[in-house]
């Protein structure tokens, strides 16, 4: 039986987060967990990295995806000869460039930032994803992972869905070892993001990102990791405190967020001015998806009402009190 060892990649990115992380298992299979972003130059790191392992792409025998994100599946496509490559669904739709899948995404982005009260010059949704498709890549899944999948050649890990980040979003647990494939689930140092997305078919409800992040760290705080190997930032332990601390972080925001709301019933562009006054204009995708996240939580604890008013809607606190 071959010892599974665990070796971790960098490579640059063209965005803010800075580098992401790959990891090398090398067991009965040799996979590679998740692919970085689609530039020449990461591709170029990447062949480096491999032969201080003593190894080529050709030595991959598979590549397991955390999500659907650039960073995570950009060099999917110069992998061509790796015969099993698994994901989420949802993974497999962004790879195929599935057409009617990015007409619906568009169209679900229009009518919610009409909804939501966003000006015209925001509303740039076409703009921000061929920036992503730009630094992505096409290809196709030949797995689809759900919840408690083990993966062939990847001995003791399962699979856990953890949506939030991305509704893609899978992790991986060793319960032999403890270990924890976390892709952007845990990050260190920074709060991972949790993204807007369309629900997965038209029509139906949208996903709430920043609960279903809430509920996946509530879930594996049942779980003992030793060591979590994130896709940015330094490989650690203790997500306990870390997620009692980001749950409670986020529901002070979403406070602050009702009292701005006391003063007045407000769109979710006006609560995104007001929670992000000097980077709403250039991170717009970023900051108001956290906005409707924190919308989205106190409507969940039942402390909002939302209002329409001709097609626009006012997020307004349900317990007015009045004084005497
Ligand atoms: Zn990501």
């Amino acid at each position: 039986m071959t010892e599974q060892t665990i070796h971790q990649i960098t490579l640059p990115t063209p965005y803010a987060v800075g580098d992401v992380h790959l990891y090398v298992v090398i067991d009965e299979a040799v996979t590679l967990i998740d692919a970085g972003v689609h530039t020449d130059e990461a591709w170029e790191v990447f062949k480096g990295e491999l032969k201080k392992l003593n190894l080529t792409i050709h030595d991959i025998d598979q590549v397991v995806l955390t999500h659907h994100h650039p960073d995570h599946i950009g060099l999917v496509g110069r992998l061509d000869h790796v015969d099993r490559i698994y994901g989420d669904e949802l993974v497999h739709t962004w790879l195929t460039r599935d057409q009617a899948y990015f007409d619906h995404y568009l169209d679900f982005f229009n009518q919610m930032y009409e909804k939501w009260g966003v000006p015209e010059p925001f509303r740039i949704i076409h703009k921000s994803l061929s920036q992503t498709l730009k630094f992505s890549t096409e290809g196709a899944l030949t797995d689809v992972l759900t919840e408690g999948d083990a993966i062939p050649g990847l001995s003791d890990f399962i699979t856990l869905e953890t949506p939030g980040h991305a509704e893609s979003h899978l992790s991986f647990y060793n319960s032999k070892t403890g270990d924890f494939l976390g892709g952007d689930f845990l990050i260190k140092h920074i709060s991972s993001n949790p993204l807007l997305e369309p629900p997965r078919t038209k029509g139906k409800e949208r996903p709430k990102p920043l609960l279903h992040y809430r509920d996946s760290m509530k879930k594996v705080l049942d779980y003992n990791f030793s060591s979590i190997y994130p896709g940015h930032g330094e490989i650690f332990s203790g997500h306990h405190s870390l997620i009692l601390d980001r749950l409670a972080k986020q529901e002070k925001r979403a406070y602050k967020v009702l009292d701005f709301l006391k003063e007045k019933p407000a769109t979710p562009f006006e609560v995104c001015q007001f929670l992000f006054p000097k980077h709403y204009e250039r991170q717009f995708g970023l900051t108001m998806s956290e906005t409707v996240g924190q919308l989205d939580y106190l409507m969940d604890v039942g402390e909002i009402v939302e209002q329409q008013d001709s097609g626009t809607s006012y997020f307004a606190p349900k317990y007015v009190i009045t004084k005497e």
